[in-house]
């Protein structure tokens, strides 16, 4: 058994209950190598990352369960860390500090409203109509091409082990509410940022949040863009982005069929240290 997963947030964060409660459950799953990768510290009040004086007690309690695991599972040290141009970034001296194991790198904030406050696209619907009109003087595009190119500069000036959820900006635009995925210029975009992963040793994540929480109906990124990473020979690694322990490998029969659909043979996953391919396992393994 091979299962892994890489990207989760516990207490320390956004997340619901402990990390250990995360490892009870990747255990019982028989999962075989776990990653914890809380949202780390920004200088911003109420986003749901982990205060600055988390940060310590959380990589201590981490190496703690290590050990103390060492034997039964693989576990590794992570963070999802946040590109915001001047504010944090995978370099940052508290997670330059923090000697971790891997970086999964999020783009999640575009801008800030006049007044200062920082955009968060995802926070709620009513936050993205409203970052769009204050910030973007409601044109969406702009709004896409600074996100995709946040997304660009990130890979390219900081390489994460990972790159999050892709496409998540669509979060909420089921039925193509506020824009065309079809469309050439929206295409070019997630064409371009593909290309700039594909020119590093960045790992795309397949990330099944939105599909398991019917945010959306395909994964973070989509199989569009998925058969686009396929055909640039762009690695993949498949996250359920738990924020709960039942969560852990949600999604993943349907991440998996749809990593096969597109051509894909292998994915990424923490194995001895290093990101291994992996073959994918027979489809009873997964569970839904
Ligand atoms: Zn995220
Ligand atoms: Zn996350």
């Amino acid at each position: 058994m091979q299962l892994a997963n890489h990207h989760a947030h516990s207490c320390y964060s956004d997340g619901r209950l402990t990390p250990l409660d995360y490892l009870e459950n990747a255990l019982s799953q028989g999962l075989m190598t776990y990653g914890f990768s809380d949202h780390a510290p920004i200088d911003y009040e109420g986003i749901g990352a982990m205060t600055a004086e988390q940060l310590p007690e959380y990589l201590r309690e981490v190496d703690r369960l290590k050990e103390d695991y060492r034997a039964k599972i693989e576990i590794y040290k992570g963070l999802e860390v946040d590109y915001i141009p001047d504010v944090i970034s995978m370099k940052s001296q508290h997670i330059v500090d923090a000697e971790l194991d891997y970086l999964i790198g999020a783009v999640h904030f575009v801008g800030n409203f006049p007044g200062g406050t920082p955009f968060s696209f995802e926070h709620s619907i009513e936050n993205f109509e409203r970052g769009i009109l204050e910030i973007y003087a409601g044109d969406i595009k702009q709004m896409l091409r600074t996100y995709y190119g946040l997304i660009q500069d990130m890979v390219r000036l900081y390489e994460p082990d990972i790159v999050a959820h892709l496409d998540r900006i669509k979060k909420w635009n089921n039925n193509e509410k506020y824009f065309s995925e079809k469309a050439d210029w929206y295409q070019n975009e997630i064409i371009e940022t593909l290309e700039v992963i594909a020119s590093t040793n960045c790992i795309l994540e397949v990330n099944t949040k939105g599909y398991y929480r019917n945010e959306t109906l395909e994964p973070y990124p989509g199989k569009w863009a998925l058969r686009q990473a396929r055909d640039m020979e762009i690695p993949v690694h498949l996250s359920s982005d738990a924020h709960h322990p039942d969560d852990i490998t949600k999604g993943f029969v349907y991440g998996v069929e749809m990593l096969k659909e597109v051509g894909y043979k292998t994915y990424h996953i923490l194995r001895e240290g290093t990101w291994q391919p992996q073959p994918f396992l027979e489809r009873k393994v997964y569970p839904v």
